[in-house]
């Protein structure tokens, strides 16, 4: 089982492979329905949309509550059927944006769009956009999903590649195989085959961890014909599902290019599945899986939760109370923690860590990630302590070994610090930096290396140096890689 499919086997220079204790078991659970959901008229690609509803106003789940047709964007949907209390500011980590609150009628039922079929090979090319558009799922990735509808900067038929993410890679992500359980894995295959035909010229890519590669090869070859995508078989290191380093490690050169680099649509498996759902099944985005990762919750496993549901739904049952847990939605080395429990949970959540608060005497001064390197299959604690103090760089080279983009962050974060700010900085590559923060994890001296960077970038565009798009190699010569604005 398993010829015919085309397997690429690449990987990315450096990279880390996590293995944080805490990892969510394949189990999928339902959380009962919440009694009030907060729907931001802001989730993920593109602007915030203008609500269409007001207080005191009946709204059933899967209607849309919000939508703005002139600006890039995508609908939003109230999740649950109910009665609008109020609308509402969420101060969130993209700043402030408005919010509709719903308090839910206890009903489970939604409101499937219009035009769906099961038969989605019978549905105009047209009828497919709308649909997509209507779900919602079209703002699902880092540049939305392109359509006639201004989903996103480009239009769906110049799309040349489109790359499915599969990749576990994250410190806490979704587990492939919870994602694909079941006929879920056959949806998949649906999904990306929905999308081929609003794509037309896009060659398909799928990546996956070298280790799934015989599950997903069994699910392409199910489908008669083994040669309709190329499957990019890598090792499961961090951050190589970063958008832009797995576009550069499957396309090579071709990515650096920024007029090939705009033509690359890069997707997720689970929204993939939501494209399955909106077409053939006609549901709009209400609900999304989020897995409970970390220590701190009483179980790990998958969760499927009503967009909107405030953290403390899910904190009230599962987390244990017994100490202090510090809550991460997605990748916990990029992003804040919530402090505010009545946030909620929307469309761009995949994980959620429960990272336990430790507050204990930074008195064990090496790095509990440089000894775990020496036993890759032990299972790495996960706690918010530094485990060390801050102290000088002892040029041990961990962060240019585990940086993914090839530079060399100790010396970047020496200029900076000395606030050495020129052109030197760009000739070493500072503008490549893809905030993975991985340099600043691998550190035993605890130096914030990747912060130091960031600052270095943000100074060099204060006083004027840009980054320049990337050219086609051929000019690469003829035109400098930066200039001053
Ligand atoms: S944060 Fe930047 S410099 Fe540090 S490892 Fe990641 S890409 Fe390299
Ligand atoms: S990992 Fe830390 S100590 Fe080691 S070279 Fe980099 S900055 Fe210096």
């Amino acid at each position: 089982m398993g010829e015919g499919v085309k397997v690429i086997n690449k990987t990315i220079h450096g990279g880390y492979h996590f293995n944080l204790e805490g990892k969510p078991q394949d189990r999928l659970i339902e959380l009962g329905l919440p009694s009030e959901v907060v729907i931001p008229l802001k989730q993920g690609f593109g602007r915030e949309v203008k609500s269409l509803v007001k207080a005191g106003e009946e709204v059933k789940a899967g209607q849309i509550i919000g939508r703005d047709d002139l600006g890039i964007s995508s609908p939003v949907h109230a999740s649950v059927n109910g009665t609008v209390e109020s609308l509402v500011k969420l101060e969130s980590s993209q700043g402030s944006i408005n919010a509709v609150v719903i308090k839910a009628d206890g009903t489970i039922d939604w409101q499937p769009l219009a035009g769906h079929n099961r038969d989605w090979q019978q549905l105009s090319v047209d009828k497919i956009e709308s649909l997509l558009y209507s779900s919602g799922v079209t703002s699902l990735s880092g540049k939305g999903i392109p359509t006639r509808f201004k989903t996103s900067f480009i239009s769906n038929r110049e799309v040349e590649e489109l790359i499915v993410q599969g990749i576990e890679d994250d410190p806490y992500h979704l587990s492939l195989a919870a994602l694909l359980a079941g006929e879920r894995g056959d949806h998949f295959i649906e999904g990306i085959r929905i999308l081929q035909k609003i794509m037309p010229q896009a060659n398909i890519h799928l990546a996956v961890n070298s280790e799934r590669q015989q599950m997903v090869k069994e699910l392409v070859l199910r489908t008669g014909d083994p040669e309709w995508l190329a499957l990019c078989s890598l090792h499961p290191k961090y951050p190589q599902g970063n958008e832009q380093l797995l576009t550069r490690t499957i396309l090579g050169d071709r990515a650096k290019n920024s007029a090939d680099a705009k033509k690359v649509v890069v997707l997720s498996v689970a929204t993939i599945l939501k494209v399955h759902d909106a077409v053939v099944e006609g549901k709009p985005l209400i609900e999304c899986m989020v897995a409970l990762c970390g220590p701190g919750w009483k179980e790990n496993f998958h969760l499927k939760v009503r967009i909107g549901t405030p953290l403390k739904a899910i904190s009230s049952t599962y987390l244990q109370q017994a100490a202090n847990y510090r809550l991460i939605p997605n990748n916990i080395l990029t992003n804040r923690a919530i402090t505010d429990l009545s946030f909620p949970v929307d469309r761009s959540f995949t994980t959620l860590a429960a990272v336990s608060e430790n507050k204990a005497k930074k008195s064990r001064s090496y790095s509990r990630t440089f000894l775990a390197a020496f036993n890759p299959l032990t299972e790495q604690g996960c706690d918010a302590n530094n485990h060390g103090e801050l102290r000088p760089c002892i040029f041990c080279g961990n962060c240019e070994e585990v940086c993914p983009v090839g530079i060399i962050p100790h010396l970047l974060d020496k200029h900076v610090k000395r606030n050495l700010i020129s052109k030197e900085l760009i000739r070493y590559d500072i503008f490549e930096c893809i905030e993975c923060n991985l340099c600043s994890f691998v550190c035993p001296s605890k130096i914030p290396v990747a912060r130091h960077i960031k600052l270095g970038c943000q100074k060099l565009i204060d006083y004027g140096y840009k980054q320049q798009p990337a050219v086609d190699p051929e000019e690469e010569e003829l035109v400098g890689d930066y200039y001053v604005g």
